[in-house]
Protein backbone atom coordinates (compact mmCIF):
# COMPACT_ATOMS: atom_id res chain seq x y z
CA UNK A 1 0.00 0.00 0.00
CA UNK A 2 1.08 3.10 -0.77
CA UNK A 3 2.08 5.59 2.11
CA UNK A 4 -0.12 8.34 3.12
CA UNK A 5 1.61 11.26 3.19
CA UNK A 6 -0.42 12.66 6.64
CA UNK A 7 -0.08 9.80 8.32
CA UNK A 8 3.80 10.28 8.22
CA UNK A 9 5.89 11.27 11.57
CA UNK A 10 1.97 10.58 13.55
CA UNK A 11 2.24 10.90 16.87
CA UNK A 12 2.00 7.77 19.19
CA UNK A 13 -1.76 8.38 20.75
CA UNK A 14 -2.41 7.20 24.36
CA UNK A 15 -5.42 6.70 26.56
CA UNK A 16 -5.28 10.77 27.18
CA UNK A 17 -5.07 11.90 23.26
CA UNK A 18 -8.08 9.07 22.87
CA UNK A 19 -10.27 10.74 25.88
CA UNK A 20 -10.06 14.12 24.67
CA UNK A 21 -10.71 13.71 21.25
CA UNK A 22 -14.43 12.80 22.60
CA UNK A 23 -14.88 15.52 23.87
CA UNK A 24 -16.27 17.05 21.16
CA UNK A 25 -16.90 14.19 18.65
CA UNK A 26 -20.96 13.87 19.25
CA UNK A 27 -22.82 17.00 18.75
CA UNK A 28 -26.32 15.27 18.33
CA UNK A 29 -25.81 12.03 20.01
CA UNK A 30 -24.35 13.27 23.31
CA UNK A 31 -22.01 12.02 25.40
CA UNK A 32 -24.13 9.39 27.31
CA UNK A 33 -24.27 5.80 25.93
CA UNK A 34 -26.70 2.70 27.70
CA UNK A 35 -25.08 0.89 29.83
CA UNK A 36 -25.57 -2.25 27.69
CA UNK A 37 -23.60 -0.75 25.20
CA UNK A 38 -20.45 -0.69 28.23
CA UNK A 39 -21.43 -4.70 29.38
CA UNK A 40 -21.30 -5.35 25.33
CA UNK A 41 -17.87 -4.05 25.13
CA UNK A 42 -16.99 -5.25 28.48
CA UNK A 43 -18.37 -8.77 28.30
CA UNK A 44 -17.39 -9.10 24.09
CA UNK A 45 -13.81 -8.37 25.37
CA UNK A 46 -13.69 -10.75 28.24
CA UNK A 47 -14.87 -13.60 26.23
CA UNK A 48 -12.38 -12.83 23.25
CA UNK A 49 -9.46 -12.41 25.88
CA UNK A 50 -10.48 -15.58 27.84
CA UNK A 51 -10.71 -17.67 24.50
CA UNK A 52 -7.34 -16.47 23.30
CA UNK A 53 -5.58 -16.39 26.73
CA UNK A 54 -7.36 -17.73 28.99
CA UNK A 55 -9.20 -16.95 32.12
CA UNK A 56 -6.05 -15.83 34.50
CA UNK A 57 -4.41 -13.67 31.72
CA UNK A 58 -7.84 -12.12 30.88
CA UNK A 59 -8.13 -10.67 34.12
CA UNK A 60 -4.56 -9.81 34.74
CA UNK A 61 -5.25 -7.81 31.55
CA UNK A 62 -8.90 -6.07 32.93
CA UNK A 63 -7.26 -5.40 35.72
CA UNK A 64 -3.82 -3.73 34.45
CA UNK A 65 -6.41 -1.56 31.85
CA UNK A 66 -8.49 -0.55 34.89
CA UNK A 67 -5.45 0.40 36.40
CA UNK A 68 -4.70 3.01 33.51
CA UNK A 69 -8.09 4.04 33.61
CA UNK A 70 -7.64 4.64 37.27
CA UNK A 71 -4.51 6.61 37.16
CA UNK A 72 -5.75 8.98 34.08
CA UNK A 73 -9.35 9.31 35.88
CA UNK A 74 -7.62 10.67 39.26
CA UNK A 75 -5.49 12.93 37.10
CA UNK A 76 -7.69 14.39 34.91
CA UNK A 77 -11.03 14.38 37.33
CA UNK A 78 -9.86 14.50 40.80
CA UNK A 79 -7.81 16.65 43.15
CA UNK A 80 -4.41 14.67 45.04
CA UNK A 81 -3.68 17.80 46.50
CA UNK A 82 -7.44 17.56 49.18
CA UNK A 83 -7.01 15.94 52.19
CA UNK A 84 -8.49 11.72 52.48
CA UNK A 85 -11.63 13.37 53.47
CA UNK A 86 -12.40 15.56 50.74
CA UNK A 87 -10.41 13.39 48.23
CA UNK A 88 -13.05 10.85 48.70
CA UNK A 89 -15.89 12.57 48.92
CA UNK A 90 -15.20 14.25 45.44
CA UNK A 91 -14.22 10.84 44.18
CA UNK A 92 -17.88 9.95 45.33
CA UNK A 93 -18.82 12.80 43.41
CA UNK A 94 -17.47 11.70 40.48
CA UNK A 95 -18.65 8.23 40.54
CA UNK A 96 -22.09 9.68 40.75
CA UNK A 97 -21.51 12.34 37.59
CA UNK A 98 -19.88 9.60 35.35
CA UNK A 99 -23.11 6.54 36.44
CA UNK A 100 -20.16 4.28 37.49
CA UNK A 101 -21.77 3.92 40.38
CA UNK A 102 -22.50 4.69 43.72
CA UNK A 103 -19.40 4.58 46.37
CA UNK A 104 -19.17 4.23 49.98
CA UNK A 105 -16.51 3.48 52.55
CA UNK A 106 -16.99 1.55 54.64
CA UNK A 107 -13.22 1.77 56.33
CA UNK A 108 -10.22 4.03 55.45
CA UNK A 109 -7.70 3.97 58.43
CA UNK A 110 -5.24 6.16 57.50
CA UNK A 111 -2.34 5.30 59.88
CA UNK A 112 -2.26 1.70 57.49
CA UNK A 113 -4.07 2.36 54.53
CA UNK A 114 -6.21 -0.34 54.59
CA UNK A 115 -9.56 0.35 53.02
CA UNK A 116 -12.94 -1.42 52.33
CA UNK A 117 -15.00 0.77 49.82
CA UNK A 118 -18.32 -0.18 48.23
CA UNK A 119 -19.77 0.45 44.84
CA UNK A 120 -23.56 -0.52 44.23
CA UNK A 121 -25.01 -0.10 41.25
CA UNK A 122 -22.06 -0.66 39.81
CA UNK A 123 -21.71 -0.53 35.55
CA UNK A 124 -20.16 -4.00 35.65
CA UNK A 125 -21.82 -6.01 37.24
CA UNK A 126 -25.05 -4.61 38.43
CA UNK A 127 -28.14 -7.34 38.56
CA UNK A 128 -25.71 -10.50 36.93
CA UNK A 129 -27.17 -13.45 37.86
CA UNK A 130 -25.03 -15.68 40.65
CA UNK A 131 -21.93 -16.86 39.19
CA UNK A 132 -20.23 -17.78 41.94
CA UNK A 133 -17.29 -15.94 41.39
CA UNK A 134 -16.55 -12.11 41.41
CA UNK A 135 -16.34 -10.40 38.04
CA UNK A 136 -15.09 -6.34 38.40
CA UNK A 137 -11.65 -7.11 37.94
CA UNK A 138 -11.24 -3.94 35.77
CA UNK A 139 -12.79 -1.66 38.79
CA UNK A 140 -10.30 -3.61 41.00
CA UNK A 141 -7.52 -2.21 38.53
CA UNK A 142 -9.22 1.59 38.32
CA UNK A 143 -9.73 1.68 42.23
CA UNK A 144 -6.14 0.77 42.50
CA UNK A 145 -4.92 3.02 39.62
CA UNK A 146 -6.81 5.96 41.96
CA UNK A 147 -5.61 5.66 45.40
CA UNK A 148 -1.86 5.13 43.88
CA UNK A 149 -2.13 7.49 42.05
CA UNK A 150 -3.28 9.95 45.01
CA UNK A 151 -1.39 8.27 47.88
CA UNK A 152 2.14 8.03 45.38
CA UNK A 153 1.91 4.57 46.99
CA UNK A 154 1.23 1.59 45.38
CA UNK A 155 -2.11 0.20 46.47
CA UNK A 156 -3.81 -3.29 45.03
CA UNK A 157 -7.55 -3.82 45.30
CA UNK A 158 -9.67 -6.66 45.30
CA UNK A 159 -13.21 -7.40 44.98
CA UNK A 160 -14.64 -9.31 47.73
CA UNK A 161 -18.36 -9.54 47.25
CA UNK A 162 -19.50 -8.65 43.67
CA UNK A 163 -23.10 -9.04 42.41
CA UNK A 164 -21.89 -12.17 40.61
CA UNK A 165 -21.16 -13.84 44.13
CA UNK A 166 -24.66 -13.19 45.44
CA UNK A 167 -24.33 -9.73 46.84
CA UNK A 168 -26.01 -6.95 46.09
CA UNK A 169 -22.77 -4.31 46.60
CA UNK A 170 -19.77 -4.83 45.04
CA UNK A 171 -17.03 -4.71 47.90
CA UNK A 172 -13.66 -4.35 47.64
CA UNK A 173 -10.51 -4.06 50.37
CA UNK A 174 -7.88 -2.37 49.03
CA UNK A 175 -3.95 -2.59 50.99
CA UNK A 176 -0.90 -0.23 50.97
CA UNK A 177 2.09 -1.51 50.66
CA UNK A 178 4.87 0.23 52.08
ZN1 LIG B 1 -18.87 -6.68 41.19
Amino acid sequence: MEENVFLRDRKEYRLADYMQIQEKGRENLGAELPVAVYRLLEYSLREELTERFGKEEQIRIFRDAGYRAGVYFAQKYLDSSLELSEFMALLQKRLEEFKIGVLRIEKFEEDTGEAILTMSEDADCSGLPLLGETVCNYDEGFLSGILTSYTGKSYTATEVNCWATGDRVCRFRADRKE
